[in-house]
């Protein structure tokens, strides 16, 4: 029997990353148990009756941006109820998230092909550069378009979110003063899932 933590696995006992743990609430009512995302994925499938799907860990990945800066991924493969997600996410020095790109594949697919169709996602994601230091700080570079992903601050004190773009996380407020220099513009926000490319 694995040694058991408060924070570890309650299926294996190895204490999750913390990115990387669900509760897993149990279908007769009971207590949900912490799992690992292997733990987790295996449960969900043997539940789901896939008998070809294997749980792969895949290491940490360092890929350049446009600017020859490094950044450092780790994935999380997730099992659900319409195929499995990669999950490829950036952790900053304070532990925010950078980067963050997304697949979602067949769950009794090949993740390989899925981890390669993800890996081609990253390379265009990080050769688009939409940030550029300006005079007054940084500032939206040219042909005006960002693409960025909305977070919710947790530091902040107010529900305002911070956007994260080129990895970076900005502030409502930092966001606002890059915006103000195109007062008079107009311009179009439109949504999309994590999944999708824009
Ligand atoms: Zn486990």
């Amino acid at each position: 029997m694995p040694e058991k933590t408060p924070n570890s696995c309650e299926s294996c006992g190895v204490a999750p990353r913390p990115f990387d743990s669900v509760l897993y609430g149990s279908s007769d009512g009971g207590p949900s148990r912490l799992l690992c995302g292997r733990c987790f994925n295996l449960e969900a499938a043997r539940r789901g009756g896939l008998v070809d799907f294997e749980h792969i860990d895949f290491e940490p990945l360092t890929m350049s941006d446009a600017h020859g800066r490094e950044h450092v991924f780790q994935f999380r493969t997730h099992l659900f109820a319409a195929g499995v997600t990669i999950d490829a996410i950036e952790f900053n020095e304070d532990q925010s998230e950078g980067y963050c790109f997304k697949v979602i594949g067949d769950e009794e697919g090949d993740l390989f092909e899925l981890l390669a169709r993800l890996v081609t996602k990253m390379r265009r994601g990080l050769a688009n550069s939409h940030l550029e230091e300006g005079r007054h700080g940084l500032q939206i570079g040219d042909p005006g378009i960002v693409r960025a992903r909305i977070e919710s601050d947790p530091e902040g004190e107010t529900d305002m979110p911070v956007v994260v773009i080129d990895g970076r996380n900005i502030s409502w407020n930092e966001f606002g003063r890059m915006v103000a220099t195109y007062t008079g513009f107009q311009f179009k926000l439109e949504m999309h899932d994590l999944s999708d490319e824009i």
